[in-house]
C-alpha cells in the first residue's frame, strides 16, 4: 500500500492540528489519553461539554457523519487523521462520545425522520449526552439473554429491570435501552430498542467505582419507568438487529488506537526510575520487553492500515479487522504489565513521589488496563468470532 497521504489530506491534518494548538486549553489535556473516557467529576464533564460545543461550532465534531445530519461528510482517511491528531494532542475524549460514535450512527440507520430531526443535532453540540444500556448482571457476552422487560400499555411501554456497567450514566441525559418485549419468542427475536429520557420517573442510577477510585460505571434500575411508544427505535421485537448496528460501530472504534505515545512515555520512565540502584533501562530484560512493545505496536499499525486499505477499496472486512480488537486491547494490557515491571514496588503507589513524580498516571494505567479486553466484547468472545467466522472452524 501507499503510505503517503494525498496533499488534500495533509492539508486537512495541518488545519486540524493548527486549530487544536490554538484552541485546546492545556488544563483539558489528559495525563494518559486512553484511561479517562468518562469525566472524573461533574465540573470536568461540564468543561468538556463546553469544549465539544466549541469544536462543533468550528466544524470538528461528527466529521464522518453525513452532511444532511449536521456532520462534515468527510471520508475514512479524514476520520483516521482526525483520530491521530486528536490523540496526539492529548485532547479529552468528547463527553458526547457514546452519542457520536454509537447512538448517532444507530439512529441514522434505524431512526424515523422525526427521530433523526429530534435527537441528532443535540448529540453533535453536546446539549444531550447519551449512555448505552445493554449489559445486565446476567447478560454481557450473552447479551441476547437480557431480562429487563418493557410491557406495552396503550401508547407507552412500562420498563422494569436492571442494567450494569453503564459508562457515564451519572452524566447522561438519554440512554439507548435494550429490553425484552416478547418473553415467549426465541431470545434474539423478543428484544426491542428504546430511546429513554434519564429523567423519567422510576429510573435510579447507582455508582460503581473502579479499583482506581474512578467513577466510570453505574448500575441503572428501572422501576415502572414509562417510555412513550414514539421512543421505540426500529420495529418492535427487532432490537437485536438495532443492537448489532450499535455493536458494529463500537467494535469498529475499539482496538485501533495507536499506542506509540504511551510506549514512548514508558521508555522515558524506564530511563528515570531506578531498580537495584541503576536506571531500569540498564536492565536488558526491561529493554527487551520495551522493544517487543514497539514491535507489537508497529504490527498493530500495519494491520490497521491493511484493514483501512480494504475498506477504501470497498472490499469486505477481512480477518485483520477481527484481530485488531483482540491484539489492540491485549497490547494495552501488556503495556500496563511492562509499566508494572519497570516501576517495581512503586507501581502500588497512587501519589506523586520523588522517585516517580507522575505515579498516579502509571497507577491508573496499570490498574485500569484490565478493562480493555472486556469492554466492547471480551477477548474470548472475539477469539470465538475469529475461529468460527474468519477461520471457519467447527463450533464443537
Ligand atoms: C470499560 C468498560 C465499559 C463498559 N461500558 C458499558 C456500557 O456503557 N454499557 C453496557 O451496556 N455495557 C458496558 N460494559 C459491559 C461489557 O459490555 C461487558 O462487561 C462485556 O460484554 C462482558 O460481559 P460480562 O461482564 O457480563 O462478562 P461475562 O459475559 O459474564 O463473561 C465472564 C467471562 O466468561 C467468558 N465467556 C463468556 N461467554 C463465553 C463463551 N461463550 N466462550 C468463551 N468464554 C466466554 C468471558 O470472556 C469472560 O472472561 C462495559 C465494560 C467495560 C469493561
Amino acid at each position: 500500500m501507499d503510505f503517503e497521504y494525498a496533499p488534500g489530506h495533509e492539508q486537512f491534518r495541518q488545519e486540524f492540528r493548527d486549530w487544536l494548538v490554538k484552541h485546546l486549553p492545556s488544563e483539558l489535556c489528559l495525563d494518559d489519553a486512553s484511561d479517562d473516557r468518562v469525566a472524573s467529576d461533574r465540573e470536568t464533564f461540564e468543561r468538556r461539554r463546553m469544549w465539544q460545543k466549541e469544536m462543533h461550532a468550528a466544524g470538528w465534531v461528527g466529521i464522518s457523519w453525513p452532511k444532511e445530519y449536521g456532520g462534515r461528510g468527510a471520508g475514512l482517511i479524514e476520520r483516521v487523521i482526525w483520530d491521530e491528531e486528536y490523540t496526539a494532542a492529548r485532547a479529552p475524549v468528547l463527553p458526547g462520545n457514546m452519542g457520536l460514535n454509537l447512538v448517532g450512527p444507530t439512529l441514522i440507520h434505524w431512526g424515523t425522520d422525526e427521530q433523526k430531526r429530534r435527537y441528532l443535532p443535540p448529540i453533535l453540540n453536546a446539549d444531550e449526552v447519551w449512555c448505552q444500556g445493554f449489559s445486565e448482571p446476567n447478560a454481557g457476552s450473552d447479551l441476547a439473554g437480557l431480562q429487563t422487560r418493557a410491557v406495552e400499555d396503550g401508547d407507552r411501554f412500562v420498563v422494569n429491570g436492571q442494567k450494569v456497567w453503564t459508562s457515564g450514566a451519572q452524566f447522561a441525559h438519554w440512554i439507548l435501552l435494550l429490553a425484552r418485549t416478547d418473553a415467549t419468542a426465541p431470545k434474539h427475536r423478543g428484544i426491542s430498542a428504546f430511546l429513554v429520557d434519564m429523567a423519567t420517573p422510576g429510573i435510579t442510577v447507582r455508582p460503581l467505582v473502579l479499583a482506581t477510585g474512578h467513577h466510570h460505571f453505574n448500575e441503572v434500575f428501572f422501576n415502572d419507568a414509562a417510555v412513550p411508544r414514539a421512543n421505540l427505535l426500529g420495529p418492535v421485537n427487532q432490537g437485536w438487529k438495532v443492537s448489532t448496528t450499535t455493536l458494529m460501530h463500537e467494535r469498529h472504534s475499539a482496538g485501533g488506537r495507536s499506542h506509540v505515545a504511551q510506549i514512548a512515555r514508558l521508555v522515558a520512565l524506564a530511563r528515570t526510575v531506578h531498580q537495584d540502584g541503576r536506571p531500569a533501562w540498564e536492565n536488558p530484560w526491561i529493554r527487551q520487553r520495551l522493544a517487543q512493545l514497539a514491535i507489537d505496536s508497529e504490527a498493530l499499525k500495519l494491520t490497521r492500515l491493511r484493514s483501512l486499505t480494504r475498506q477504501l477499496r470497498g472490499e469486505a472486512p477481512g480477518p485483520e479487522g477481527s484481530v485488531l480488537k483482540v491484539f489492540g486491547s491485549e497490547l494495552g494490557v501488556r503495556i500496563g504489565d511492562v509499566a508494572g515491571e519497570v516501576l517495581g514496588i512503586h507501581a502500588l503507589v497512587n501519589e506523586p513521589s520523588d522517585a516517580v513524580p507522575d505515579a498516579p498516571r502509571w497507577f491508573n494505567r496499570i490498574v485500569a488496563s484490565r478493562q480493555y479486553t472486556i469492554s466492547a466484547g471480551t477477548s474470548e468472545i472475539q477469539r470465538n468470532i475469529i475461529a468460527e467466522r474468519v477461520l471457519g472452524l467447527p463450533k464443537d
